[in-house]
């Protein structure tokens, strides 16, 4: 089975939506190995944004992320990575499908409530950025 690194965002948990998140992963049949509600520090946050440096919404998505708890995840299964992509919905949420987390509940591409690993190689290393301890 496999690993992903998923996050509620800070959007996703001011509006309460931890739980909801949370009851997709687990009715859908996944596993959570490890979470963790915290502020995310800028150097994490960084690394994990690290491909984004330099675009235009780059300075106001790490302050964005930088700003509030956000929770994170580390989810098992089988082809996990590929099904909390399709859970998730596109990153745009006018874009993303009904009954999608981001179809269903986000209306702007920043504040789009979830991060999941989109690859083997991202979800290892953001296991290990996000839980240095147990990558
Ligand atoms: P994530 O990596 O968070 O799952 P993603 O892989 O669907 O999202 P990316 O293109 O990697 O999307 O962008 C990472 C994140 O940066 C997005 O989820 C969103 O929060 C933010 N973002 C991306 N594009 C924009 C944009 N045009 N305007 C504002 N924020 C953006």
């Amino acid at each position: 089975s496999e690993r992903t690194l998923v996050l509620v965002k800070p959007d996703g948990v001011r509006r309460g939506l931890i739980g909801e998140v949370i009851g997709r992963i687990e009715r859908k049949g996944y596993t959570l190995a490890a979470l963790d509600l915290r502020v995310m520090d800028r150097e994490t946050i960084e690394r994990h944004y690290a491909e984004h440096e330099g675009k235009p919404f780059y300075p106001s998505l790490v302050e964005f992320m930088t700003s509030a708890p956000s929770v994170a995840m580390i989810v098992e299964g089988d082809r996990v990575i590929e099904a909390f992509r399709t859970l998730a919905g596109a990153t745009d949420p006018v874009k993303a499908a009904p009954g999608t987390i981001r179809g269903d509940l986000a209306t702007v591409t920043q504040q789009n409530i979830v991060h999941g690993s989109d690859s083997p190689e991202s979800a290892e290393r953001e296991i290990k950025n996000f839980f240095p301890h147990l990558a």
